[in-house]
């Protein structure tokens, strides 16, 4: 018997066919016959079958399991089914008309009635009063008694940046959060929340371990086209946080990202053995689906509207900072946390009264701007350090979004080695030659040595023939590189890590990166890192050779 793949349908495109299903490995029907069967009782089916089934007849809808019954859903609304076999039907019935979303109730006889039950005139309620405008920021702010006696004894503060507002005494911790109303709705239609933009503090282990140095926040989305396999992925396998996650279709779907998801790729430099290992499902984010549904949600509402998301992305920033102060310690940001998108270049607008708002709340000196960006707004706190910015990047090292762009703008860029991408070592020695410290992952285990000395050659081969002027003389491209290396995973703090040319002739540092298990990978990912193999060179998948020295 042969295996008819399944294929995700392309909803949006309505390319796809109807495919073949094959149901419990016995026969090969239709997706609709099957759907007939089921809800006519001829035939029993599982709730992933019909899913499948649905998947593969292009309705663009999801089901989910209720505590009693079934809901499917499609454009915000939903029917309910007690059975799989009402499913099923619902299903047909989808297949022959699609859902129009319930039109809004009018409002206007229940107003009347309730206009003529009060004896008013026609029946009409009087118009609302217009609601009383928000207090400005010139308002004077609320100062607590011990704010004003610290303020007395505090010598006068230095003149703030041009543009930056001074910030003030922190407001209390559970005082509102005054985000912007556009991102508190874009976060609400995500199901997110201010607190869920970012995972901080003791949240994620490898950010924990510097928390006597820095308080850590981190953005993580999901990473390559992995958005799109959450909407329109096989929903089972052993990982189900890599398959289709039906909140995450149901929030695209719903909200018209199914395309937009499909053509997102969040690591435009990732490397095959990269995209398959990803760190995203290490650890306690492969357990379950929650961890990658959050992950997802942060990815759509950021493709609903980059602009706003990113005003929500400053004032999580904002909140932690406030936090890292109360603390005594410098915030340490990474935004490309699960991911390699330019976060930093993407421009918002950012009014005078919410920087003054941020200041004012949170205590940031944050720079207003129309057409800004996080690197601007934020430039007073990363020139004082008492915000970090820091960045693992495999982007070239010059260029647009490239690592000099980065440090241009004050963000601690880390390269990192695609050792299975045609092209990677070369493109390291680059970032290495430019000043950058070099992030390399080795299958090694846990607690074991890290070596004190890496080599990387984009060739071992020496140009020209012996006896010919040429011979002996590497172009500047092809020369290797010795790097001192460090263990990155004492902490993430990169900041901290030295780089650039070193004493003892070393022209970089690399940062030593135990391969994490990434549940699910294949073969695919060994390629990705290097061999724990001390004193030999290793050639690489995507050309060049390395050396780890004990
Ligand atoms: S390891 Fe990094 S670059 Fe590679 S796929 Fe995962 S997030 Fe993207």
């Amino acid at each position: 018997m042969t295996h008819a793949p399944l294929h995700p349908f392309n909803g949006v495109t309505g390319e796809s066919q109807p495919l073949p299903l094959e149901i419990m490995s016995t026969t090969t029907i239709s997706p609709a016959t099957h759907l007939e069967s089921v809800a006519h009782g001829s035939k029993r089916s599982t709730l992933k079958g019909l899913r499948d089934a649905a998947a593969a007849m292009g309705l663009d809808c999801c089901v989910e399991r209720q505590a009693k019954g079934y809901r499917v859903s499609q454009r915000g609304v939903w029917v309910e089914a007690h059975t799989l076999a009402g499913v099923a039907e619902l299903l047909l019935q989808l297949s022959i008309k699609p859902w129009a979303p319930a039109p809004a109730r009018s409002l206007a006889p229940l107003s009347a009635d309730m206009g003529r039950s009060l004896g008013l005139d026609g029946g009409r309620l009087p118009a609302a009063p217009a609601p009383a405008p928000a207090p400005g920021p010139e308002l004077p702010r609320f100062v607590t008694r011990s704010q004003q006696q610290q303020q007395q004894q505090q010598p006068p503060a230095a003149a703030p940046a041009p543009g930056a507002v001074a910030p003030g005494p922190l407001a209390r911790k559970v005082a509102p959060s005054h985000l912007p109303a556009d991102a508190a709705r874009l976060l609400e239609r995500f199901e997110l929340n201010l607190g869920s933009v970012m995972t901080t503090g003791l949240a994620n282990t490898k950010i924990s371990k510097g928390r006597a140095i820095a308080h850590s926040a981190i953005f993580h989305g999901l990473p390559a086209k992995q958005l799109s396999a959450a909407i329109y992925g096989p929903t089972a396998g052993n990982v189900p946080a890599r398959g289709r996650l039906e909140t995450v279709r149901r929030l695209a779907l719903d909200n018209g990202l199914g395309a937009a998801a499909q053509r997102l790729d969040a690591c435009p430099w990732a490397s095959d053995g990269c995209r398959d290992g990803c760190l995203v499902f290490s650890g306690r984010n492969a357990m379950g689906t929650a961890p990658a549904a959050c992950k997802a949600r942060r990815s759509l509402a950021r493709l609903w509207c980059p602009q706003t998301f990113t005003v929500a992305l400053l004032w999580a920033i904002a909140r932690e900072y406030a936090k890292a102060q109360r603390m005594g310690l410098p915030l340490s940001l990474r935004l490309k946390g699960t991911d390699d998108l330019p976060h930093h270049l993407q421009r918002f607008h950012l009014s005078a009264a919410e920087a003054a708002t941020l200041a004012h709340r949170y205590g940031l000196p944050a720079i207003p701007g129309h057409g800004t960006t996080l690197p601007e707004v934020l430039q007073v706190v990363m020139a004082d350090q008492s915000l970090r910015w820091y960045e693992y990047s495999k982007a070239p090292a010059s260029g647009h979004q490239g690592l000099e762009q980065m440090r241009a703008l004050g963000i601690d860029a880390t390269a990192s080695l695609a050792a299975d991408r045609l092209g990677g070592a070369r493109a390291a020695c680059e970032a290495v030659r430019a000043g950058f410290r070099l992030a390399l992952p080795v299958a090694m285990t846990k607690g074991a040595p890290i070596p004190t000395e890496f080599r990387l050659a984009p060739t071992l081969g020496l140009p020209g023939l012996p006896g010919t002027s040429d011979f002996g003389r590497v172009p500047a491209d092809d020369r290797p590189v010795r790097l001192l290396c460090v263990d990155g995973d004492l902490t993430d703090l990169r900041w901290m890590d030295p780089q650039g040319p070193q004493v003892g002739g070393f022209d970089g540092v690399a940062v030593i990166l135990r391969t994490k298990a990434s549940r699910g990978r294949s073969k695919a990912s060994d390629a990705f890192s290097l061999a724990p193999t001390m004193g030999q060179w290793q050639a690489l998948k995507g050309g060049g050779f390395a050396q780890l020295i004990p």
